[in-house]
This record gives structure tokens, sequence and C-alpha cells, in this order.
């Protein structure tokens, strides 16, 4: 449940930024996994893709990096650390 919790948030959170920056979807994410967030890589990957599916960042390229720091203050969280969106022109006419 954690684990699900965890990328359920961060997609809510991409799909809010989408829409307060207008943009049409999320191109890149580049996400931090803390090293007590107890996921690898390929695991979130998994749920991501699943949490992800018909949203804006549906078709996002992510790069993952893992900390293995337990004593870093987010070692429990999935931070976002860059993202970047694709605008919709057509919708600026
Ligand atoms: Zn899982």
């Amino acid at each position: 449940m954690h684990e699900t919790a965890l990328v359920k948030n961060l997609v809510q959170k991409l799909q809010a930024i989408c829409t307060e920056e207008k943009a049409d979807r999320v191109v890149d994410i580049t996400v931090w996994l803390g090293a007590l967030c107890h996921m690898s890589p390929d695991h979130f990957s998994e749920h991501f893709r699943q949490e992800a599916a018909g949203t804006c960042a549906e078709r996002a390229r992510l790069k993952i990096e893992s900390s293995d720091d337990i004593n870093h203050a987010n070692a429990q969280d999935v931070l976002l650390q860059s993202l970047e969106l694709e605008m919709d022109d057509e919708a600026l006419q």
C-alpha cells in the first residue's frame, strides 16, 4: 500500500503541474527514490506505468536515481527531481 500511495501521489502531482502549466504532456521525468521507500527502480517503473496510464504522464521518459543513504531526511520518500513538459501549442491559438 505504501508504495502504491507514493506513486499515486507523484502522478497526482504531475497532473496538477500539467494543468497549472497548461502542458500537453510530460516528456521527461526524473525521480529520486529514498533508501527506505522499499522500491527498486524496476519496481517503481512498473507502478509508475500503471498509475500514469491515461494521464499526462503516460508516455513520459522515466529517469530514476536511487539513494542508499538511510539517514537522508527523505529516505522514505519518492521525490520529483525534474520535469520536462510539452506544451500543446494548438491550444494557445
Ligand atoms: Zn509493488
